[in-house]
């Protein structure tokens, strides 16, 4: 059909269609219709009225999600020519924003949070990297309050993440951080405390600060058993209060509650911070008493580095292996220094007696070769004399005799002393090879770290040149904290070599198990897929739940969580590692006692 365009002829069509249609000659019906033959853009059919209405609910605020759908509802009913419904919206829209006066009070607490963290210490935010990601906020957020208001807590909520309190805190001030120790945690909270209002007086706000105290922070002040009595106390007094001034004396208490657990925390940190300068002092002292050997500070120098990177359990242990490993070493070379420095001694104390039989026997010769002279200048006839010439020729020969003796057994003595100094060397160098070959844990007797990357090393080539496959995994032993808590570290310690046990027994000799840190072990597993490497950890997580860890003539089930890999053609050990501990991780999120395949994604990073 030809569009038409002329009002009158759209007016006559218009009315063509009303009959023909049957429909009401009602202005409504004849406004729909005119504008569906005309053609009328469906924003400009509405009636002038609700445009105007559109405009300006478009101007109003709408800061929080529930004004805005609100403000949604307003605007279909207006459209929709719903008018009945319109009243109650506005007033809706109007209470909402009464309720809105909380958001300025929040902006109050906000900038509150905002100066007070900014003025705490905290070694990972400089003042500098401070006020360069407040610019950032401010120019990106400045024009929008809502996103403004998140986005500024956020900031204020990672500058107190690390941040140590050298201030304390108000008694006065709105409680913005809430520190709690015993776990070392400190947990800065930019959310006011529920304000209490009469009006909103309901009990769940009571409800969920008892639970908090009594279920979430009682538990972690389990060292400070006065600490942890008082939350709990707090946490039934919270149930408690009903009329306003027991709520202000609740308020109050809390404050002061707060204010204790923050210069817990603020000495809890100078402990932790005491501890490490402490182990820092202790290494660096080593490496002075060591300083002729180069393998300790190698050794040292591990252990200093890893000391100097943010401190997380796994760094740790690794320094801890490093240092147990350091003192091995140097218990081995001290045993071998103490033999060679006796066989030296006894050297010595011989060559000395040496010297002293030597000017004894001269002082024999001496005071005799006197005697003679004076029996020479009291002989009276050549008999005399040819008697005292044979005494002191007879001398003489014994003497030089005597000398020649002594000379060689010095000369000998020399040679011992060199032979000793030689093998001091030749110790200190096997010492040194040997420490180079460590590649096994002490304690457990699987590879160790060293080891295990050479072993990968090892396999991958082998597993390129052979083009079989070659599966990794990584296991964590479940709960193990848990167990050394309850059954003591040498248990702990134990219960590590009866799993490294039973893995070995299980796995084929050609399957290489190494210790990764702690209580992480890798298993390689050569000619061997990824279909064939998860039943194969099953069966060993089987294996455990038969042959249990015996702790004092009790069985102890040790379980642990695993994630596996395909290793793919020269591909670098840390990533392969990066899938298989994102894939364990999840095994442990999932539940624990799991083996998880890993997935491509896994190499991109935490989820
Ligand atoms: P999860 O199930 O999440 O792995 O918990 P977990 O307790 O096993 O793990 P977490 O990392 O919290 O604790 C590991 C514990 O392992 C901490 C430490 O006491 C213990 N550990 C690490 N190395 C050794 C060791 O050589 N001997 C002993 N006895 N314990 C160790
Ligand atoms: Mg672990
Ligand atoms: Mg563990």
């Amino acid at each position: 059909m030809r569009k038409l365009t002329k009002p009158t002829e759209i007016a006559r069509e218009t009315l063509k269609e009303l009959t023909q249609q049957r429909l009401e000659p009602s202005p409504d019906h004849y406004a729909e219709v005119y504008h569906t033959i005309a053609g009328t853009p469906e924003e400009q059919r509405l009636p002038p009225v609700v445009l105007q209405i559109e405009q300006a609910l478009g101007a109003l605020p709408r800061q929080s999600p529930e004004l805005k759908r609100t403000l949604d509802q307003l605007r279909k009913a207006a459209r929709s020519g719903d008018w009945p419904a319109i009243p109650a919206l506005i007033i809706k829209y109007i209470e909402l924003q009464g309720g809105q006066a909380g958001l300025t009070q929040s902006w109050a607490d906000l900038v509150r949070n905002l100066i007070k963290q900014w003025d705490l210490r905290n070694p990972a935010y400089s003042h500098s990297k401070k006020s360069e990601t407040l610019e950032r906020v401010l120019i990106h957020f400045g024009n929008d309050p809502e996103q403004l208001n998140d986005k500024l807590s956020g900031l204020i909520r990672s500058w107190g993440e690390t941040s140590t309190e050298s201030t304390v805190a108000e008694e006065t001030g709105t409680t913005a951080s809430q520190t709690a120790a015993g776990s070392g945690i400190s947990f800065t909270s930019t959310q006011p405390l529920p304000a209490y209002s009469p009006a909103s007086a309901d009990s769940s706000w009571q409800q969920g600060l008892a639970q908090a105290m009594t279920l979430g922070l009682a538990p972690r002040l389990r060292h400070y058993p006065e600490l942890a009595d008082e939350a709990s106390q707090i946490g039934s007094e919270a149930l408690a209060a009903t009329l306003d001034a027991d709520v202000q004396k609740f308020n109050a208490r809390l404050r002061k509650f707060w204010l204790k657990l923050e210069l817990l925390n603020d000495q809890e940190q100078r402990l932790c911070d005491g501890l490490l300068n402490l182990l820092r002092l202790l290494t660096d002292n080593m490496s002075e008493l060591v300083v002729e050997d180069d393998m300790l500070h190698g050794q040292i120098a591990v252990v200093q580095h890893i000391m100097s990177q943010p401190l997380d359990m796994r760094l740790i242990y690794d320094a801890e292996a490093g240092l147990k490993e350091v003192i091995y070493k140097q218990s081995m070379l001290k045993r071998s220094l103490l033999e060679a420095q006796d066989a030296l001694k006894s050297m010595i104390a011989s060559f000395i007696d040496r010297l002293g039989s030597l000017s004894d026997s001269t002082d024999q010769y001496q005071g005799r070769i006197a005697g003679y002279a004076e029996q020479l200048q009291q002989a009276n006839d050549l008999g005399d004399i040819r008697h005292v010439m044979a005494s002191l020729l007879q001398d003489t020969r014994s003497m030089q005799l005597d000398v020649q003796r002594n000379r060689d057994e010095m000369r000998e003595a020399r040679a011992k002393v060199d032979q000793a100094q030689e093998k001091i060397a030749q110790l200190e160098n096997e010492l040194r090879e040997i420490s180079e070959k460590i590649r096994v844990d002490q304690l457990t007797g699987a590879l160790n770290r060293r080891g295990m990357e050479e072993a990968y090393d090892t396999e991958t080539a082998r597993a390129l040149r052979s083009g079989k496959p070659l599966s990794l995994a990584l296991l964590d032993i479940d709960n193990f904290k848990q167990l050394n808590d309850s059954r003591g570290h040498a248990a702990g310690d134990a219960a590590l070599t009866h799993l490294v046990a039973v893995i070995k027994d299980l796995l084929r000799p050609t399957d290489v198990v190494a210790r990764y840190g702690g209580e992480e072990f890798v298993l390689l597993l050569p000619e061997t897929r990824i279909e064939e490497a998860v039943p194969t950890l099953q069966r060993l997580q089987r294996e455990l739940t038969r042959r249990f860890f015996m702790h004092n003539n009790e069985k102890v089930l040790i379980t642990f969580s695993a994630g596996v890999t395909e290793v793919e053609m020269g591909e670098h050990r840390a990533h392969v590692l990066e899938r298989a501990d994102a894939a364990m991780y999840r095994a442990k999120k999932g539940g624990k006692n799991l083996v998880v395949v890993a997935e491509p994604s896994d190499n991109a990073g935490p989820a």
